[in-house]
């Protein structure tokens, strides 16, 4: 069985200014100074194509931060305006992907608590009817394939034709070093499942730690995956959602230069 979807190359529908592909910020923007500092910081290493920013956070508890909401939309454009970089934001719900293209954010993302809901997929679907913006649609929190490509299906069918996957590991009841079980396979089935399909790598998510993330990050590119998603924070020690998953902007940069990306086969 192949997955029929309609896809446009992700180079013709995102400017990468570095190989490889590095979509970076905060987990969570949580001041207008935290999240332009750490910004400015992305954009001077020159590695990084893509601003990223959680302003919804649908935390596992209640009584956690729960994201800066709306306000952090005019940020993000201010952070866009003084760096250049294009951004990426979480939404959730209708409400979410409305206000995200009112503030002229360039790429939505779905996390992986919304893709294991068929009909929160379905919602955010309907919401962007008519709309040309990039959507990328991590994985869900269990190793389901199907539930996966399920919600890439209900946004490529809502016309989203610049569409992307992140692969940002798997719940598991057994104790690991990884904080969500990488299973490769299941990104590989994708991949031949859907060739043409980009599948973004999050090593921050998979790792839950600062100190796997290159390893994780280059076994990504080894696979040939297209890019990759990493949290990064001006000072992560402080951060108010995954401090420890949060790298600095010098260490992404560091961190970046050591990657090979290998040349694609003749
Ligand atoms: C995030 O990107 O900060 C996030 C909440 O990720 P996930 O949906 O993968 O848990
Ligand atoms: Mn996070």
């Amino acid at each position: 069985m192949k997955l029929q979807l309609n896809i446009q190359p992700l180079n013709t529908w995102l400017n990468i200014n570095n190989e490889p592909l590095i979509i970076s910020g905060p987990c969570s923007a949580e001041t207008e100074e935290q999240l332009l500092t750490t910004a400015h910081l992305l954009a001077a290493t020159g590695k990084v194509s893509v601003l990223r920013a959680g302003i919804w956070k649908p935390r596992t508890r209640p009584g956690e931060f729960e994201g800066i909401g709306s306000i952090g939309l005019e940020w993000l454009k201010r952070a866009k305006a003084e760096t250049g970089l294009p951004t990426a934001v979480e939404v959730a719900n209708a409400k979410h992907v409305e206000e995200a293209l009112a503030a002229g954010v360039d790429i939505l993302w779905i996390g992986a608590r919304s893709t294991v809901n068929p009909f929160t997929v379905q919602e955010i679907a309907d919401a962007l009817k008519g709309v040309d913006i990039p959507v990328l649609v991590k994985n869900p929190v269990n190793p389901d394939l199907q539930l996966w490509i399920g919600a890439l299906e209900r946004i490529n069918g809502a016309g989203i034709t610049k569409l992307g996957a992140i692969h940002r590991g798997f719940s598991s009841f057994e104790k690991s070093s990884f904080r969500n079980e990488p299973m490769w396979e299941l990104a590989i089935q994708l991949k031949t499942l859907c060739p043409e399909l980009p599948i973004i790598n999050d090593p921050s998510h998979i790792c839950g730690n600062r100190e796997l993330i290159p390893y994780i990050s280059q076994k990504a590119l080894d696979l040939d995956m297209q890019g990759l998603m990493i949290e990064s924070h001006v000072d992560p020690s402080v951060a108010w959602t995954d401090a420890k998953q949060q790298v600095t902007p010098a260490a992404l940069a560091e961190l970046a230069e050591r990657l090979t990306v290998r040349e694609p086969e003749s």
